[in-house]
């Protein structure tokens, strides 16, 4: 059985407030027909809707229901009934052959370009190799265009580029549409997105609205010999498990993509490519939210997730005030703070900093963790740094073994004694 949506017509007051909840501007209010208006029916509008362009998310029956229990009246609202197919009513959803492509979400912030594609870029090239398919990049902004080149350089073979003024400020609702109506008509296979703030926020609107399923957060990824199927690998049970996900009946198969859990893809400069640029048409769409400012973040503190170099502080530092040393540290080495959860959830030092399962992934080439015992779910964010040096009065503790050099000793020690000879050294 195919979706169904439609008015219960007696129901309806023609009050509005369902067409002003569509996304996609699919709902109108018109005259009553006659023979309502014999039978007694008071309301002088009846609201439409056009199946054609209803995407099923259920936002109009759930503003009618709610305005049905609000106003306790049995005779008016719950107007909108809404049948949804399910994948044990109708089998495979749609022919899989029909879809091809894998793409990557090239996401950009006030014009510059995320490293995250090129990680992406490297994941989907050994997705698209596997299925002997085309790997595009998807470019969503504002006087981006230029960009597409050096995507193209690190390995996509086609990028779509949507330039537009309207996308001058990351806002869900443009960058989804336009993301949505391009899949619909160019039908692409695998769909990988940044698991960044914008890619987890937007990709899983994406999905809904494309009617498929999302892998969140997924680290690793593959291809099945057999289905072709896209296996997005993920940790889950607090990183005791890793969990494989499937999304077997619908296309496109998405994942959101945790940064650095993938290497950047290497440049070959003068790769060519097609740039495909893409016109949004915004008034078919119902745009909602308006970017008022943007308020950047005041820490002058490197990111962890772009930093070759950490320093991360953990629980062993006994007090807040260690960070001030790990900060000493860090600033003579050009390096990022990190810590662990237990540390942020102390309050010792903000969420941003977090390294782990929970907190951020990261890759530097220098990771030193000090006071950190190496807890499964912290290594999960760090272990594919290039070179770790644990300090840690107990040799036995799991970062001292993972370690490229393990220092056993106090922190408190240890690291005024890396300052001193770092400081000397510098003259
Ligand atoms: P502790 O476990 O207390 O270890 C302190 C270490 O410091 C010990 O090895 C000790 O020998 C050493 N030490 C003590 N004194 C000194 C000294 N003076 N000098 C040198 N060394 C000293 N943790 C994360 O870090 N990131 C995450 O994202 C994360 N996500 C989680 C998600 C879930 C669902 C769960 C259940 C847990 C998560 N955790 C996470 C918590 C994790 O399990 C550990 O509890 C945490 O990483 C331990 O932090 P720690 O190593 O700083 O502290």
């Amino acid at each position: 059985m195919p979706n169904r949506i439609y008015i219960i017509q007696d129901r309806c007051t023609g009050c509005t407030a369902c067409s002003k909840v569509c996304p996609v501007t699919c709902i109108d209010m018109v005259g009553r027909p006659a023979e309502d208006k014999a039978k007694g029916v008071k309301w002088p509008k009846l609201a439409v809707i056009e199946e054609e362009k209803c995407i099923f998310c259920g936002a109009c029956v759930d503003t009618c229901n709610t305005l049905g229990d609000k106003a306790k009246k049995a005779d008016v609202f719950h107007a909108i009934v809404m049948e949804k197919e399910t994948v044990a009513q109708t089998g495979p959803a749609l022919d899989p052959t029909a879809y091809k492509g894998v793409w990557c979400y090239a996401e950009q912030r006030h014009g510059k370009i995320m490293p995250t594609i090129y990680e992406l870029l490297n994941a989907g090239r050994q997705l698209a190799d596997a299925l002997k398919e085309d790997l595009s990049a998807v470019l969503i902004g504002h006087g981006v265009a230029e960009a597409a080149q050096d995507l193209i350089e690190h390995g996509a073979d086609q990028v779509y580029v949507f330039d537009d003024p309207i996308f001058a400020q990351f806002l869900d609702e443009p960058y989804s549409a336009a993301l949505t109506e391009l899949i619909r008509q160019e039908k692409p296979n695998k769909l990988l997105l940044p698991a960044s703030t914008i890619g987890r926020s937007f990709g899983s609107r994406v999905a809904i609205m494309a009617n498929t399923g999302i892998t969140a957060d997924a680290t690793e990824l593959g291809i099945d010999p057999k289905t072709r199927m896209l296996n997005a690998t993920r940790p889950s049970f607090g990183g005791n498990l890793m969990a494989t996900i499937l999304c077997e009946k619908h296309r496109p198969e998405m994942a959101t993509v945790r940064p650095m859990a993938f290497a950047r893809a290497p440049r070959v400069p003068g790769r060519q490519g097609k740039v495909l640029n893409v016109k949004f048409d915004s008034s078919k769409w119902n745009l909602r939210a308006k970017f008022v400012e943007f308020v950047p973040e005041t820490s002058k503190m490197e990111d962890i997730t772009t930093a070759e170099r950490i320093v991360s502080g953990g629980y062993g530092l006994g007090k807040p005030e260690g960070f001030k040393m790990i900060e000493e540290l860090a600033q003579l080495l050009g390096a990022a703070v990190g810590a662990s959860r237990v540390v942020v959830d102390k309050g010792w030092i903000p969420y941003r900093h977090q390294v782990g399962l929970t907190g951020r992934t990261v890759r530097p080439k220098l990771y030193i963790a000090a006071g950190i015992q190496g807890a499964i779910q912290h290594l999960a964010g760090m272990s594919s740094s290039e070179f770790i040096v644990a300090i840690n009065t107990d040799p036995n503790a799991p970062m001292m073994q993972l370690a490229n050099l393990a220092v056993e000793g106090d922190v408190y020690e240890i690291i005024p004694a890396l300052i001193k000879e770092i400081k000397a050294l510098k003259g």
